[in-house]
């Protein structure tokens, strides 16, 4: 038997949610979706969202292989994070909002273009990917007359805000709030978000997604690729766990069935733990503390797998030659459009130097690159030198 109070009283969000607090530009209500529906409707169908499909999550797109991309990340970490919501009888669509938008910052070929706009503009206050997630949804994505960004709900905007958890160390005095983006501290300051809670519980379960999802799918592309072999795996507890639990099954799987059965029992097991745990830490849990945690042996078991694949995996000689690589054409791009704002094209800050000559500002140039996928990164980078690294 359904519950759920009848159905236009669920219009402004979802199921049990409090009422949304708000967007920044006022909106009437939608005759058919709740707030956070519309919010993660408006994710889908922005730009930002379609260019992950051409954004680097380990390997470069285009490669045959089928291994992910910024966008097929995305689309499961919101797969977790909503099964995981649906069973605590959290908002699944704040949830799914939240995970579709976590890595729209993201520059071209993911940490190691961050890295290098991080760098290339350390004068102008360095380059956050998180950060820039919040400009890509309040201010960079033009759809409407009325707003630039995508005018989100205030929970969604503070869930993207924080969504590694607080910020700020909570002894921090109120003021100087060292360490954060100023972006994000300018926003946090200007909307009432203190950085020194978690965010709401929707965002912690988009959080853990992320985790469950890259751990479980970087192995299985890692495998994939032949950077490393299941024997190699035997060295991380949990993972050799798995296997002999696989062995034992009686099944006798090749290898190939064997990694996606390691990756699929990977993502169940993590997704249980944090689900058994949660149901015990949410009902005590007030807003603006953690609800959503896994066991002492998952999270150490979780932190084994990353140090795994830091090692073996994104480590690994063959990417580190491919990083190298993008690390220089990101470099050059930032230079290049800094001292030479004429370039970058039309109505992307060529007109807004303060005079004629005179060096773009950092953040626009920022802005710019980090909207730009890996190959129009490659294509910029093309037009503008005479010869181009081909990442390989
Ligand atoms: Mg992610």
């Amino acid at each position: 038997m359904d519950a759920r109070p009848p159905h236009p009283l669920r219009l402004h969000c979802g199921a049990g949610a409090p009422p949304s607090r708000g967007r920044l530009h006022p909106e009437s209500l939608s005759p058919t979706r709740t707030e956070y529906q519309r919010d993660r409707d408006r994710i889908i169908h922005c730009g930002a969202f379609r260019r992950l499909a051409l954004k680097t999550q380990v390997f470069l797109p285009g490669e045959d292989a089928g291994y992910r991309t910024r966008l097929t990340h995305t689309i499961e970490v919101a797969q977790i994070a909503r099964s995981i919501a649906r069973v605590l009888g959290l908002d699944e669509d704040l949830t799914e909002a939240l995970s579709l938008a976590h890595d729209l910052g993201h520059p071209p070929f993911g940490h190691t273009g961050e890295d290098a706009l991080d760098e290339a503009l350390a004068a102008d206050g360095g380059f956050d990917h998180n950060a820039q997630t919040l400009r890509v949804v309040t201010c960079l994505e033009r759809r409407y007359p009325d707003f630039d960004g995508l005018n989100l709900t205030i929970e969604t905007l503070e869930g993207l805000t924080k969504r590694n958890g607080p910020l700020v160390a909570a002894q921090t005095p109120g003021g100087a709030v060292p360490a954060v983006p100023g972006e994000i501290a300018g926003f946090a300051a200007r909307h009432g978000i203190d950085l020194r809670t978690w965010p709401g519980f929707e965002a912690q379960v988009a959080a853990v997604a992320d985790d469950i999802a890259y751990n479980a799918h970087d192995l299985e592309d890692g495998l994939d690729a032949g950077l490393f072999d299941l024997s190699d795996l035997k060295s991380v507890p949990i993972l050799a766990e798995i296997l002999d639990g696989l062995a034992r099954s009686g099944r006798s799987l090749d290898d190939d069935l064997t990694v996606r059965a390691l990756a699929r029992t990977m993502i169940g097991l993590f997704v249980e733990d944090v689900v058994a745990t949660s149901t015990a830490t949410l009902p005590v849990a007030t807003p603006g503390t953690r609800g959503i945690a896994s066991t002492p042996r998952l999270q150490a078991a979780s932190d084994e797998v990353k140090a795994f694949l830091r090692e073996r995996m994104y480590q690994h000689p063959r990417l580190l030659a491919v990083r190298r690589q993008a690390h220089q054409i990101v470099t050059d791009l930032a230079t290049h459009f800094i001292a030479v704002p004429a370039d970058l094209p039309e109505g992307r800050g060529a007109g807004r130097a303060a005079e004629p000559g005179s060096p773009a500002s950092g953040r626009t140039v920022a802005d710019y690159l980090a909207g730009l996928s890996d190959t129009g990164a490659i294509g910029e980078h093309r037009r503008l030198f005479a010869s181009t690294p081909d990442l390989r």
